[in-house]
C-alpha cells in the first residue's frame, strides 16, 4: 500500500499518518525525519544536506531525491509507505514518478485532507505544542499528556504567521495534486469531523471504496450540468460547406 499525504497545516494529517500506519504496519515517511537520519547516519547524501538546512535553505531536489530512493529501498518500505512532505514541487513529482517506476513501485492512493482555510486559521492559532516531543494540543491544555512538559504556542502558530504558511502551502501543493489527478490518484478527504470520522474516509478511500468529488459526481448531476449550454445543431447550421 503506497501512499502519498497531503494535508495543509493544521489539517490533521499527523493524526492521519498514525491512523494509516497503526492500520496497514507500514512506514510513515516524512521528509523531515529522513533528512535527519541521512545526517545523523553520516552518509553522503547527509554530508551534503547537513550544511545546507544548517544554512536555513532547501536541499536540491537532487539531493532529496536520493535520500528519497535510500528510503523506499529498505525492508519495512516493502509492503509499502506513507509518504508525507514530498514531492512538493511538479518536478520533484516528475523525478519521483520515474524513481518509482525504476524500483518496480506504483502509489496506490494520494489522500489530500482538505479543510477550509478559515477552519485551518482558527485550529492553528489557538494550537499549542510539546518543547519536548512535538506533539501538538488543543488551546487551553496545559501540559503534554506523554511526558508533562509545559506546552508553548510556536513562533509560526501566532495569528500573523498562520495565514501566510497555509497560503503559501496551499499555493504550491494544488499543482501537484493536479500532477496526481491526472492518474486519477487523488481522494480529497474532507478533514472537519471527528478523528474517527475522518479516519474511516480516509481508509474508504485508500480500499478503494471512495471515489473524489471530482470524479464521484453522480450521473444525473453530470447531466444537469452538461444540459445548459450543450444545444448543438439549431442556429450554427449556417456553417456553408
Ligand atoms: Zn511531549
Amino acid at each position: 500500500m503506497n501512499l502519498l499525504l497531503y494535508g495543509a497545516p493544521g489539517s490533521g494529517k499527523g493524526t492521519q499518518a498514525n491512523m494509516l500506519r497503526t492500520h496497514f504496519g507500514i512506514p510513515h515517511i516524512a521528509t523531515g525525519d529522513m533528512l535527519r537520519a541521512e545526517i545523523q547516519a553520516g552518509t553522503a547524501l547527509g554530508r551534503q544536506a547537513q550544511p545546507i538546512l544548517a544554512a536555513g535553505q532547501y536541499v536540491s531536489d537532487e539531493i532529496m531525491i536520493g535520500i528519497v530512493r535510500h528510503r523506499l529501498g529498505k525492508a519495512d518500505c516493502a509492503p509499502g509507505f506513507i509518504m508525507d512532505g514530498f514531492p512538493r514541487t511538479v518536478p520533484q513529482a516528475e523525478a519521483l514518478d520515474d524513481l518509482m517506476h525504476e524500483l518496480g513501485k506504483r502509489f496506490d492512493r494520494v489522500i489530500y485532507l482538505k479543510v477550509p482555510v478559515e477552519e485551518l486559521l482558527h485550529r492553528l492559532s489557538g494550537r499549542l505544542v510539546c518543547p519536548t516531543c512535538q506533539r501538538t494540543y488543543p488551546p487551553q491544555t496545559t501540559a503534554c499528556a506523554a511526558d508533562g512538559s509545559a506546552l508553548v504556542q510556536r513562533e509560526d502558530d501566532k495569528p500573523e504567521a498562520v495565514r501566510p504558511r497555509i497560503e503559501i502551502y496551499l499555493d504550491k501543493t494544488v499543482p501537484v495534486l493536479d500532477h496526481y489527478r491526472h492518474e486519477r490518484l487523488v481522494s480529497e478527504i474532507d478533514g472537519r469531523g471527528t478523528i474517527d470520522e475522518i479516519s474511516s474516509q480516509v481508509l474508504a478511500a485508500v480500499n478503494g471504496k471512495h471515489s473524489s468529488p471530482l470524479m464521484g459526481k453522480s450521473p444525473a448531476a453530470g447531466r444537469a450540468q452538461g444540459a445548459l449550454p450543450e444545444k448543438p445543431g439549431d442556429g450554427a447550421k449556417t456553417k456553408t460547406a
